[in-house]
């Protein structure tokens, strides 16, 4: 692992330094998960992708400036540490883009990524239904093939997809064969969320916005090219999002550095109330942070090597979704009764951020595939153990 930076590293690490400052929304926008807040993200993104910052590591074909992963990191870092917006493309660029560059078809790469990439089209992950959370191959939902029209017809109800009440479109998985077992008789869909027959109710969360969305189908109609991969295969298909999703793309070190940063401010503002114990929490938080970013850079060299990440990335799951949860209680713990105030209130430090953050990061350990199921992976596939 070689941690110096080359010239054309530091050279696109100012550019992206010098770009930022300029450009980055003096006060922060507001949530990106209401309706309000997620239209004035989505202007940050067609901004960002105007400056050819969106999707840097991506072809040029798509938007993209074909960045090395190292570079993608490097943005990531000057992105997070410039304090820009949280990225309401996510679900596109970091999840669905990974899963058609493998096995999209030429076709369907032309019509989704740069709209993916230039925040024209926003997409939401359909994966969870009221019974298939970690169970995900307990999917109920169908698909039912329409040879008439050429496609198929889906029924059936998609639960907790993040801002989807807002979003264009969703991926997920549907049964097209009950015959078969569990994992062999899904198939993966693309499905614009303005078909006819999708209804869509949104749920509250704990810090009040309206995020969620559930989406309901019924006799929904999309054809056949809005399949990925082949029919009945969907489950490899979906193995292959996931890792994005828990491993590298989702959670780059930037993020947690940026905050672990935030975090030793807040102390050099209020360390004379702050406890020696406290203060060890700051630092440990703050050698976490570097630590994940270190694991990060040997990631990316073995994978710029030849290598992948594979099962791996469920240790990097538990490790992102803990260390978020203790930096953001540490920083509430620092501001005793002021961590309280709601970001509006005039005496609330770092525009509230530590609240929200933690309310936030408590869902670490949930989403991405729960930390109990990122356990067993790491028991049975990391490190071989026997699944009783
Ligand atoms: C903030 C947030 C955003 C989300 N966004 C999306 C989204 O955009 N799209 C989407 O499809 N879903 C989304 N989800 C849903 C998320 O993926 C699920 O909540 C998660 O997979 C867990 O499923 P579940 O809620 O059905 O819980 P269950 O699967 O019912 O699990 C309940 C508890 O039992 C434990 N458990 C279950 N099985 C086992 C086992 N075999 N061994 C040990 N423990 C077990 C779990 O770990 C958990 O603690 C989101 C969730 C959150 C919190």
């Amino acid at each position: 692992m070689d941690l110096t930076f080359n010239e054309k590293e530091n050279a696109f690490r100012q550019e992206c330094r010098s770009w930022l400052e300029a450009n980055v929304p003096k006060e922060p926008l507001q949530s990106g998960d209401t309706g309000e807040g997620f239209a004035q993200h989505v202007e940050w993104e067609k901004k960002l992708f105007a400056a050819g910052l969106a999707v840097v590591s991506w072809p040029k074909e798509y938007g993209g400036r074909e960045a090395t992963l190292m570079e993608w990191l490097i943005f990531e870092e000057e992105y997070y540490r410039a304090g820009a917006p949280s990225r309401v493309t996510q679900n596109g660029i970091f999840l669905m883009a990974p899963t058609l560059f493998e096995y999209g078809t030429d076709a369907q790469k032309q019509r989704y990524l740069k709209k993916m990439a230039g925040a024209e089209e926003l997409w939401a992950q359909g994966w969870s239904e009221p019974n298939a959370g970690s169970d995900l191959a307990s999917v109920k939902s169908t698909a039912t093939r329409d040879d008439e029209r050429g496609g198929w017809l889906l029924n059936g109800q998609k639960t907790w997809c993040t801002r989807g009440s807002f979003s264009d479109i969703i991926f997920g998985l549907f049964r097209t064969d009950p015959e078969l077992a569990r994992h062999k008789g899904l198939t993966y869909f693309i499905v614009p969320l303005t078909s006819e027959g999708i209804t869509l109710r949104g749920v509250d969360r704990l810090d009040g916005d309206e995020g969620f969305a559930e989406v309901f189908l019924d006799n929904v109609f999309v054809p056949d090219d809005h399949i990925i991969g082949e029919v009945d295969r969907g489950w490899y298909v979906a193995m292959a999002t996931t890792s994005s999703e828990r491993g590298l793309s989702l959670r780059s070190p930037g993020r947690f550095m940026a905050t672990a940063t935030k975090l030793i401010n807040l102390y050099k503002r209020y360390r004379e109330d702050a406890t020696p114990a406290l203060r060890d929490q700051v630092v440990q938080a703050w050698m976490d942070a570097d630590a994940y970013r270190l694991y990060t850079f040997q990631t990316v060299t073995k994978m710029l090597g030849g290598g992948s990440i594979g099962a791996e990335s469920s240790l990097n799951k538990i490790f992102w979704s803990e260390m978020d949860v203790k930096t953001h209680e540490t920083g509430l713990d620092l501001l005793a009764e002021l961590g309280e105030l709601e970001p509006e209130a005039p005496d609330a430090q770092d525009h509230g951020s530590w609240m929200k953050g933690y309310q936030f990061a408590l869902a670490g350990p949930i989403y991405a595939g729960t930390n109990e199921i990122q356990r067993n992976v790491v028991a049975e596939r990391v490190l071989g153990l026997p699944r009783k």
